[in-house]
């Protein structure tokens, strides 16, 4: 693939085509936007752009031939003068939580190895992913290489999170943005790359929620239908459950989440707890399955909604819930996701909020 081939984020495509096309390249670049919008393929793709041996001009500027032997070596992760350096994982002092993170030891490597010339292309990149998990010691080192640029060297520093980097380093990146892509044009890129029906497709980039990362992951995954059947079928149960059933709900919540962290591409965010990851995915998942059924309720076509297309026969298996249920339940989980984000005991505010739930449901 090229620069052309990114899916979205046509702005900031632009900007690097010119930056090549001009030879005004930045010696420092702060990829930001959402994660699993396509930073760091961008990245990749820019890294082959620079240093293609036979860059094509388009009307925009110039990418990469995507043949050439520098092109292959990048593609392949062989190249010596474009690195991709991604957070590690480590113990803290306590021995307990394994965290992620950037550490100073790779980023005093990186100073060291900029500071040689480029073995065999016109630049060396060196892509660093999650920038924000540098430690403060790493930073700081990040900070002394952009002070001190290298001749023909470009550090392209990604991030979900632009605040948590420091200032100091941010002002010395030229900023790109990237950000949530339209549904449509993941759908037909799912359709042309990967030769999917266009339902199919269409129930990947409605689920992947602007992120094209994430649909391509659906769309290469076989087991995404009985995920969002499972869903269905957990909130056609919880909709009407008993207190004595909430245990027992609760644990199929975070069974859900579990099943979609399979399909998923690993992140910076796994290093957490993965019962706390699983239960927000599974609560993530039940209340796309509740906004389905309201916007049917508002009067929204079931066909546009983005369980239909799991179903098998999709127009026998609409149910229709009553909004105040639906309301309810979206209030209990909405709250659940909260407390569990502020590292509330998973279990017990998967059962309280469903137990909340269900005692308010008993009232009418
Ligand atoms: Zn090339």
């Amino acid at each position: 693939m090229a620069l052309k081939d990114i899916v979205g984020n046509e702005g900031a495509i632009r900007l690097l085509k010119m930056a090549c096309a001009k030879g005004k390249v930045a010696h420092a670049y702060a990829f930001c936007g959402p994660a699993h919008v396509g930073k760091r393929t961008t990245a990749v793709q820019f890294a082959k752009a620079l240093n293609c041996l036979n860059q094509v001009a388009d009307g925009e500027g110039v990418d990469s031939c995507d043949i050439c032997q520098s092109c292959k070596h990048i593609d392949s992760g062989t190249s010596l003068d474009v690195q991709v350096i991604t957070p590690t994982a480590h113990q803290d002092e306590h021995e307990e939580v394994r965290a992620l993170s950037i550490r100073v030891d790779n980023m005093r490597r990186m100073r060291s190895d900029a500071m040689l010339s480029a073995r065999h292309s016109r630049f060396k990149v060196y892509i660093i992913d999650d920038a924000e998990l540098a430690t403060e010691e790493a930073a700081n080192c990040i900070l002394k290489t952009l002070e001190e640029p290298a001749h023909n060297v470009v550090i392209i520093l990604i991030t979900t999170n632009q605040m948590a980097l420091p200032r100091t380093v941010i002002s010395r990146c030229q900023v790109v943005r990237f950000g949530l892509v339209p549904a449509h044009k993941i759908t037909e890129a799912l359709v042309n790359r990967f030769g999917m029906e266009s339902y199919a497709a269409t129930l990947c980039a409605k689920l992947s929620k602007g992120r094209p990362g994430l649909a391509f992951a659906f769309a290469k995954s076989e087991s995404i239908k009985d995920t969002i059947n499972e869903a269905k079928r957990l909130l056609e149960h919880i909709i009407v459950a008993e207190p004595v059933e909430v245990i027992k709900l609760s644990e199929r919540i975070i069974a859900l989440g579990a099943s979609l962290s399979k399909i998923l591409p690993s992140s910076s965010a796994d290093a957490a707890e993965p019962e706390r990851k699983h239960a927000l995915r599974g609560i993530d998942t039940l209340l796309g399955c509740i906004r389905d059924n309201l916007a049917i309720l508002c009067g929204m076509q079931a066909e546009h909604t983005m369980t239909h297309f799991a179903e098998e026969a999709p127009k026998q298996h609409i149910v229709h819930y009553e909004p105040r249920c639906l309301i309810r339940l979206t209030e209990a989980l909405m709250k659940a996701r909260r407390a569990l984000m502020l590292n509330a005991n998973v279990q017990l505010t998967l059962e309280v909020s469903l137990l909340r739930y269900v005692y308010a449901n008993g009232r009418n």
